[in-house]
């Protein structure tokens, strides 16, 4: 007898497709087959094999727009207790976070934090001389304040898409991964099911694409135009020299354009933190997702300014990835198109901290059919309206869209 594992076959019919398997298809599968609805999730590639595996994977609390702050804490609440909710562990780490304000930008600073503080972020205002013993090796001469948050921390994406996506499953969820859905199927303005590659058909009411970069050409042909555009996003991981100290916390620096945490226990990652306007590419996927030497040279020697002896450091690899940004920087989770059309789309450098808190939303949306409060502010329609997402306390006044 043979002892292969024999995959279950991909169902006829289902109450509910989740068309991608990074960090958000899976929370909403996890969250929907908690919810006792059939769900099949199909992955093109391997769970995790977009943005989400590309992803720094920070979670952070520290936004400027109520919403975000309050999509934020339920997330970082749901990462904390990953392993009781799941079974799986994330790995999620808690290392705080940092981030300081020259003396012409105070005024937004304490206004950002009291933000922060009223919204329930245990956020604390530091001097540059209290930083030093939170964070020895940070080069603070410049910064009139600083702001801490010590529950903030990292998490691996690869083992939350993995984590969600296995424990949707012993929910009764279908994972089929290596098979691409080509079409949505509809009859007269309503989802009848997707058309899968090979040709097979799967029947179902309802889809959820959280196909991430490819989500608005999937949703073109049904007639759905979402304004998202493609930035690319470099990563690298620098081996701290010996002697660096106590591992550092992330580290926001809005002066220097890079944002920082460590990787593990002796590497630091680090990335730019703004849109850089030369890096919209056209495309929603990189031929080569490899980082350049002159990219990684350039992270090292701006982080080097923020924690000098970083210039000691050692590269040690790093990545490429393609961001998908809506106009306001803030996601789409809608329903759009076809009764029974569902999007979470156009994270904006934010759907790995944010997949906890909106795969529950979404999938309340989708099990209901009742738009949520929590995701109204993020319809698709907002942009026509012209009520897009607004900073409550922007911080600093002067800046680009903001990515991690
Ligand atoms: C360099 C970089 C750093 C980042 N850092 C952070 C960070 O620190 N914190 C943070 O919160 N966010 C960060 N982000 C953003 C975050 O990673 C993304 O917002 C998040 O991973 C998006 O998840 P997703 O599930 O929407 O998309 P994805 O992870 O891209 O998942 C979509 C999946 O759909 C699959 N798919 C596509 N088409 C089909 C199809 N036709 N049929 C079946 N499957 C399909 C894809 O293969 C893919 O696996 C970063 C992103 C990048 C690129």
């Amino acid at each position: 007898m043979s002892g292969a594992m024999v995959a279950p076959a991909v169902p006829k019919r289902t109450d509910v497709v989740v068309v991608g398997a990074g960090c958000i298809g899976a929370s909403v599968a996890f969250h929907l087959a908690g919810r006792g609805l059939g769900v099949v999730l199909l992955e093109k590639g391997h769970i995790a094999s977009g943005a989400t595996g590309h992803s720094g994977a920070l979670v952070r609390q520290h936004y400027e727009a109520r919403l975000g702050i309050r999509l934020a804490r339920e997330s970082l609440e749901f990462f904390q207790r990953f392993a009781a909710e799941t079974g799986f562990s994330c790995d999620f780490r808690t290392t705080g976070f940092l981030s300081g304000a020259r003396t012409r930008d105070l005024p937004a600073f304490d206004a950002l934090l009291g933000l922060l503080q009223q919204e329930g972020v245990r956020a604390v205002r530091l001097r540059p001389e209290e930083a030093r013993t939170v964070e020895p090796s940070l080069d603070a001469a410049d910064y009139a304040a600083l702001v801490y948050d010590p529950d903030a921390g990292y998490a691996d994406p690869i083992a939350t898409a993995t984590g969600l996506a296995r424990a949707a499953e012993r929910r009764g969820a279908i994972i089929r991964e290596g098979c691409a859905v080509r079409s949505i199927v509809t009859k007269r303005k309503n989802v009848t099911g997707v058309r899968i590659s090979g040709g097979g058909l799967i029947e179902t009411e309802r889809v959820v694409l959280a196909a991430g970069n490819w989500t608005a050409s999937l949703a073109r042909p049904l007639g759905v135009r979402l304004p998202i555009r493609f930035v690319r996003g470099d990563v690298s991981i620098l081996r701290r020299p010996i002697g660096f100290g106590p591992p550092p916390k992330i580290h926001f620096d809005f002066y220097g354009n890079t944002y920082s945490r460590p990787d593990g226990d002796k590497d630091t990652l680090v990335g730019y933190m703004d849109t850089n306007p030369r890096k919209t590419i056209p495309q929603h996927e990189l031929a080569d997702d490899s980082v350049l030497a002159a990219t990684v040279r350039d992270l090292r020697s701006r982080l080097a300014k923020r924690f000098p002896s970083m210039a000691q450091s050692q590269p040690r690899g790093g990545w490429s990835g393609v961001y998908d940004v809506t106009p306001d920087a803030y996601p789409i989770v809608d329903a759009v198109g076809p009764q029974g059309l569902f999007v979470a789309a156009g994270l904006s450098g934010h759907g790995f901290k944010l997949s906890p808190a909106l795969g529950r939303l979404l999938a309340e949306y989708v099990a209901s059919g009742r738009r949520p409060e929590g995701v109204i502010p993020l319809r698709a329609s907002r942009f026509q309206e012209q009520v897009p997402i607004r900073p409550d306390a922007p911080f600093p006044t002067r800046r680009g869209a903001r990515l991690p």
